[in-house]
């Protein structure tokens, strides 16, 4: 470790110790000219919002994976949970949903870190670009928010992964799906009651994607039974096949 990453690691972050306790009030006017700070270990970093130490240890998704899914598995080529209950025919993810991925994916999704939509909405689109089904889909697709999540969130998620992954592959966005039922978060929930909760939990928007070929964009994919309910609905409408792609992926 080297006598800056010492030194940094001993003190409180800069922008802490000069501004509180007007932190709060001053922050948004002064992040031109104060460095950023990288989200997992407070380093300043100089560009976005991890820094390129942190980039390199991110716990990335390699093969052999789930050819439905994209969950890494030890040995192909499904995943006990797609052999169960999979309605996704192929999928891609980008990080595995463990320390420290889990907490970049916390501050994106609680607390208002945006910007990392740009970070994982790339990589997503890496993906994309690099699988032969994902690159010829049709549509992509984010997994829909009930409104008033929306509303008391500010964003969906999802959402904001679609349209950067649609400017960076050229493959339209569409919101497609519609959550009609204020689902209970699904942490805490077993398998079977997260099947149950989102049972009937969507319908449409439109239903123009009939004979084509959709992505589900979200952030995480757990054990899929939220991925499965909008593949079931999407399939039953007229969608040739439905892959997913999602910034993390609890492993296998
Ligand atoms: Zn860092
Ligand atoms: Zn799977």
């Amino acid at each position: 470790m080297s006598n800056r990453r010492r030194s940094h690691n001993s003190n409180q972050p800069l922008q802490k110790r000069v501004l509180s306790p007007f932190f709060k009030f001053l922050k948004p006017g002064l992040d031109f000219v104060l460095p950023q700070m990288c989200l997992l270990c407070d380093e300043e970093t100089e560009k976005g919002m991890v820094c390129d130490n942190c980039l390199d240890y991110l716990p990335l998704v390699n093969p052999p994976v789930c050819q439905h899914c994209g969950r890494p598995v030890k040995k192909g080529p499904l995943c006990h949970l797609c052999k169960k209950e999979g309605r996704l025919d192929h999928g891609r993810a980008w990080m595995v949903f463990i320390p420290p991925s889990d907490r970049l994916i916390h501050h994106y999704k609680y607390r208002k870190k945006t910007k990392l939509a740009h970070l994982f909405g790339r990589a997503m689109a890496s993906l994309i670009h690099a699988d032969h089904l994902l690159k010829n889909a049709d549509v992509i697709t984010p997994v829909p928010l009930f409104w008033w999540k929306r509303l008391r969130r500010g964003y969906n998620q999802a959402a904001l992964l679609s349209r950067i992954i649609s400017e960076e592959t050229g493959i339209r966005t569409q919101d497609i799906l519609k959550r009609v039922k204020n689902t209970k978060t699904q942490t805490r929930l077993s398998e079977s009651e997260r099947e149950k909760n989102v049972m009937n939990a969507f319908t449409l928007h439109t239903n123009s994607f009939k004979n084509q070929n959709v992505i589900l964009i979200d952030d995480v994919l757990t054990t899929g039974a939220t991925m499965n309910e909008c593949a079931r609905v999407l399939k039953e409408h007229g969608a040739t096949e439905v892959y997913s792609c999602v910034a993390a992926i609890t492993p296998g």
